[in-house]
């Protein structure tokens, strides 16, 4: 018989499982919180070992990318001036641009045309899972459905928490949120701008860095660019007591360059935004018995890391493949997955706190390192591109 697995949460972690439990020959049901599937997003920087995954799971040619083929990525210096720098698409691996909605319309597309031969996924959503018991050789769920506040029992051969950050089936099954996630005293806001920042070409990214606090545009090939505000606290419950305009008002008073203030002021019409704390999630353990949590939910990389949905995307593809290799022991499938997928995970949870400088510097000293590494790294790139230059035209 055909084995049932439910999946909590859309995402882009829920969705890559699914995918990946479906080419294994398993039945997934995915649960989503929402009354339906999210679009949009902010800006998504996609790495190689993403892409793989992406191709290892079907979908790499249903991914829109944005990655823009011109413009000039602008870091703003305090007397209001601007030089060339380095932006998030410059690091190792050319990441593609996306926003996290492009990478959910990819996997949607994989989920809702199949390969000849596999079955469809079942989406369900506005449910919730309220109560997770381990029987024996399987798990009870009870479901709760908000739009006929229902609730009902149905029992699954495996349960997979992918339902980010604040997972609900982490807190019901393996603990607290204090336990398993560590606190980074940063903030983010992110959102999608109307428009470039005036005096800026349409396809530039604009960076202002300043020791705890940072501005960043994301430009897009085909779209206005996303923006991204990030600064530290000490007190990251007193930062979610005002509105978050205010709030960030007062945390980016001083920086007066035009840019940043057309950011700032741009926020109140944007149709959507997240305002949220930094967050780390560190488990000694990503499954008890056949509960596992998966992406965020179970190693949160967070933004700083640029490597989130990419982990999450391996993870998925990395599951599908552990199940299709141990097809008689799913307890086997995922010591193998886990093993497997562990070192990555810890490799990119410890650079993190490294990269988390580029993007905000956490001090002064650590700023002026910052702009020093910068306009090194960003002189050399253009010599680089002088000389390819230079061999092209010989
Ligand atoms: C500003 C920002 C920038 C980022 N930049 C990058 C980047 O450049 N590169 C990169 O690789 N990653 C980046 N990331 C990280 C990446 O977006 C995430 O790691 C990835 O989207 C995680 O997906 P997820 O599916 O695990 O969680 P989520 O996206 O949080 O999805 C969880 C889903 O579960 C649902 N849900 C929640 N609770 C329940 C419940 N109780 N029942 C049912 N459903 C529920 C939610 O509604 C949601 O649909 C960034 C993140 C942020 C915030």
């Amino acid at each position: 018989m055909q084995k049932r697995a439910l999946i909590v949460g859309l995402g882009i972690a829920g969705m890559a499982t699914a995918i990946g439990l479906r080419r294994a020959g398993w039945a997934p049901v995915i649960i989503e919180r929402a009354p339906e599937r999210r679009t949009g997003g902010y800006f998504i920087g996609l790495l190689p070992d993403g892409r793989q995954a992406a191709d290892d799971l079907g979908i790499v040619n249903y991914l829109h990318t944005r990655t823009p083929d011109s413009g000039t990525v602008w870091s703003l210096k305090r007397d209001g001036t601007r030089k060339p720098g380095l932006g998030f698409l410059d690091q190792p691996g050319r990441p593609s641009a996306v926003l996290r909605g492009d990478i959910e319309a990819a996997l949607w597309q994989g989920i809702t045309e199949p390969a000849p031969g596999e079955s469809d996924i079942e989406v369900r959503y506005a449910t919730t899972p309220v109560e997770i018991t381990e029987g024996y050789g399987r798990v009870e769920v009870r479901l709760s459905e908000a739009t006929t506040s229902t609730r009902y029992d149905e029992s699954f051969d495996l349960v997979i928490g992918a339902d980010g950050l604040r997972s609900s089936v982490r807190q019901m099954v393996f603990g607290p949120h204090e336990r398993f996630m560590t606190n980074w005293n940063a903030m983010i806001c992110a959102f999608q701008l109307p428009e470039q920042v005036p005096g800026f070409a349409r396809q530039d990214s604009i960076i202002s860095a300043r020791s705890k606090r940072a501005a960043w545009v994301f430009a897009l090939a085909d779209r206005a660019p996303t923006a991204l505000l990030t600064y530290c606290t000490k007190d990251i419950d007193a930062e979610f007591t005002d509105e978050p305009i205010e709030r960030l008002r007062t945390v980016y008073q001083g920086m007066d360059d035009p840019a940043v203030r057309y950011v700032l002021d741009s926020l109140p019409q944007a149709a959507d935004y997240l305002f949220d704390s930094v967050h780390q999630v560190r488990m000694p353990r990503w499954s008890q018995g056949r509960v596992m949590l998966l992406g965020d939910a179970a190693w949160c990389l967070n933004l700083y890391s640029g490597m989130g949905a990419s982990a999450s995307l391996k993870g998925g593809a990395e599951l599908g493949r552990a199940l299709r290799e141990n097809p008689d022991d799913i307890i086997a499938a995922m010591g193998v997955w886990e093993a497997r997928l562990r070192p990555f995970i810890t490799r990119h949870q410890r650079t993190t706190r490294l990269k988390q400088q580029m993007l905000v510097p956490t001090n002064r000293c650590f700023a002026a390192i910052r702009s020093l590494v910068v306009d090194l790294a960003a002189r050399a790139r253009r010599r680089s591109v002088a000389r390819e230059a230079i061999q092209l035209s010989t």
